[in-house]
Parts: C-alpha cells; structure tokens; sequence
C-alpha cells in the first residue's frame, strides 16, 4: 500500500509569478475533491510538487478516482515515504520498494533522482548509481537501460525519501476557481452538462440555470437536470441551479408571435434572462452548449440572433464539435446515460414544423414588440418566483 501520492501539473508550471496563487487553487481544490474519499488526508505543497498523504487504511480505488477528478492535476503518482534519509534506510527503502511493487523483476530499469533538500551529504548522480548498484545486487534478474527502461525508479531526497514508479494522467486542465465564474444554460440534453464540464476544466466556477415550463414539461424532467447538475459538480464542485419557471413566456410567445420563430425568440428570453441572474452571482460569462449546424436554432444566423441579446460574452466550447465527440465526451464523464432518458424539455413541446433557420435581428425585434407591454414584468416575475437548488457533489 502507498503511503502518499505526488501530484503533477503542467500549465500550472508556467505560470510565473502567480504560480503560487494557481497551486494554492489546485491544493485547495484536491483538498475538496478528496472529501469523498474520505477524512484524515494531508495535501501538501513543496517546490514544484505537491504531495497528497493517505491517512491509514484509506481506500486506494476511491483516493485515485477522487483525484483524477481534479482539474489541474495533470499527472498523479502513487509513492512510498520512508521518514528516514539515512544512507542505509535509503538503500533498504528502495529494495522494499522493489519487493514488493515490481512482480516481474525481469525487467530493465534506470534511476532518476531529484534532491528537494540540497544539503543532503550525496549528490543526484552518486545516489542514482549507488541506488542502480544496490537493487542490481539485490535484485539479479533486474537489468539497467539508460536509454528506454520499462521502470524509472524515481527516488526525491526532501528531508524524507519518496520513491515511486508509476505515472497516471489526470484530467489536465487548471483548477476550478483560479478563473472566475460563469452561468451554464443547463438542459436535460447531452450537449450543455459537457459545455459546462469543459468550461470548469479551464478553471472556472459554474452556477446553472434551466428553464421549465410546467405542467408541459414534468418534474421528472426537472430531477433528470438536477441529477445531471450533481454529475457535473463532482468535477466542477458546488453549483447554484436556478429554477426558472417559463410557462408564462413560452405561452405569451406561443400566443402572440409567428410560430416559425418561437424556439429562436425562446432563446432570446433565455438568453436575457440567465445573464440577469448570472450578473447577481458576479459571473463574467454565460455558457451553452450550442454547436454551429446541430440544429435549426444553430445554424450561423440563429446564433447571431440569440448571441444579439446579450452583453456577457457567451462562451459555447463545443461551436466546432460534431455531435459524436460530444457524445464521446458524455461517456467519459459520466453525463451520457442521464441525459438521454427521454423526459422532454421545454423546448421540444413548442417546436414549429418548420423553424426559421435564417433569422434575422431585425425580425426577431419587430415580433418582440408585440409582447413590449407586458415582457418585462414577466421576465421580472421568472426571475423573482425562481427556485434555488444547492447542488453538492455526492
Ligand atoms: P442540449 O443537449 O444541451 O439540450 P440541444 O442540442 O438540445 O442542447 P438546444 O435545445 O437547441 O440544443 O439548446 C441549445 C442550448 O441552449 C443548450 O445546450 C443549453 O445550453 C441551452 N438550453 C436549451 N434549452 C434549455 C433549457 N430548457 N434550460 C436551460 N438551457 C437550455
Ligand atoms: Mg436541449
């Protein structure tokens, strides 16, 4: 059983002077995701590295599963801690290591040796030959290849030894905070719970809104959403889903306008309305799952007439993907399966037989005057009745 394991980043490394500000995001965020692994885990930052120390008897599975949620962490390795750096319990950790980690000893291996405490009396090279030496003696079948071995025994000198072997990827990305937050237009469907998935993998806190139009659309197309919102917020951490009751607007426009535009002009109240809410959680942006093409409130002058609504910019990560990556993306992360149970959203019960696919702004104004004397109130009134749903991650 490891004792700990050390925590990669990348981009993170880049950073400069606000690297520290980035790795304290990253600490804080695999602090949190660790929760449901379970107490008593100590996460640690030293130069260049951070170190995750299991407490006794923790569960393997579920700490590699927690970590490899974390955005930020861009590979994670599982190591053994030996307490003492003297030269002799240097030499047995390491044979211990070998023991009872490397099955198969018919293998080639090479040493790589970092020193964190640069007093340390022996150099990197001279305890990378003396530490080759020993597990070659101990070990007869092992073999060294400095050019491409199938083990690199890692062994880093930082007031303790830690020695580990093996290198996982973790989901890349930046940490979940370090970039500010945003509004996700959340559906039922498969393609928003992956925007908002991408989105917070370049570190940004998500809140959620979805738009239902009771009693066409039911609760259990409500609880589809929530459930999909908690499968997110375990990668994204906790989320705000605003529970916007739409009947009344999706009526007036079923009512008053022309029917090729309704999904369009629905759009445009959705927009308007989630970046109103957005503003009151400080967000810097709205999020959708929008993809140019998909359909016909996609196409390029669809999105230029429902993007017209808005001041925050909206950002719509998957613009360029066909819907089979997406999809590809939906099974990865777990959405999939929940989103194609077949409870409808609000958009599917009003959809015209045949929706504008080229709208224009103009037009979409002219039809929205004719809701001028009652929308606001109405817009007030959705924002105001709307329910708040504290989404933890379980
Ligand atoms: P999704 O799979 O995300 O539902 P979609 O392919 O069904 O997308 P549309 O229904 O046209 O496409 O929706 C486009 C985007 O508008 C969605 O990705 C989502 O961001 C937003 N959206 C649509 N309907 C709703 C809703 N009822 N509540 C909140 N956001 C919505
Ligand atoms: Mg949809």
């Amino acid at each position: 059983m490891y004792q700990a394991f050390l925590i990669k980043y990348a981009e993170i490394g880049l950073k400069g002077n606000n690297r520290s500000y980035f790795e304290d995001c990253l600490v804080k965020q695999i602090r949190y995701g660790l929760k449901s692994a379970g107490d008593g885990y100590q996460v640690r930052k030293e130069p260049g590295r951070i170190f995750v120390e299991c407490p006794e008897g923790y569960d393997y599975d579920d700490t590699v599963e927690a970590i490899s949620r974390v955005f930020g962490v861009a590979e994670y390795c599982p190591v053994d801690i030996c307490k003492s750096t003297e030269w002799d319990d240097i030499l047995e950790a390491c044979r211990s290591y070998v023991e009872r980690n490397i099955k198969d000893k018919n293998v080639t291996f090479k040493v790589f040796c970092k020193r964190g405490d640069k007093n340390y009396p022996k150099e990197s090279p001279e305890i990378c030959a003396a530490v080759g030496e020993h597990l070659l003696r101990c070990f007869p079948e092992m073999k060294v290849d400095v050019h491409d071995p199938q083990i690199k025994f890692n062994v880093e000198v930082r007031g303790r030894l830690y020695i580990y072997t093996d290198s996982y990827a973790g989901p890349g990305g930046m940490p979940v905070g370090c970039n500010g937050k945003a509004m996700l237009l959340l559906s039922g469907g498969i393609d928003s719970p992956v925007a908002g998935y991408m989105i917070a993998k370049r570190g940004v806190y998500i809140d959620a809104t979805y738009f239902h139009a009771p009693p066409y659309t039911s609760e259990r197309a409500l609880q589809k959403v929530i459930d999909l919102a908690r499968i997110i917020s375990r990668y994204t951490g906790p989320i705000h889903l605003n529970v916007v009751n739409f009947t009344e607007i999706q009526m007036a426009i079923y009512d008053r306008c022309p029917h090729d535009e309704l999904t369009i002009l629905m759009r445009r109240y959705m927009m308007r309305i989630a970046e109103k809410i957005g503003l009151q959680y400080d967000c810097l942006a709205l999020v959708t799952g929008e993809s140019i093409g998909q359909v016909a409130s996609q196409t390029m002058h669809s999105l230029n007439a429902t993007n017209n609504v808005c001041t925050l910019p909206v950002y719509r990560p998957l613009i360029a993907f066909d819907k089979e990556d997406i999809v590809q993306i939906s099974k990865k992360i777990g959405t999939y399966e929940t989103s194609i149970q077949p409870y409808e959203d609000c958009c599917t019960i009003y959809v015209a037989k045949h929706p504008v696919t080229k709208p224009l702004v103009k037009a979409m104004e002219k039809s929205e005057r004719i809701l001028a004397d009652d929308i606001d109130e109405m817009i007030e009134r959705a924002i105001t009745t709307r329910q708040v749903i504290r989404i933890m991650p379980e």
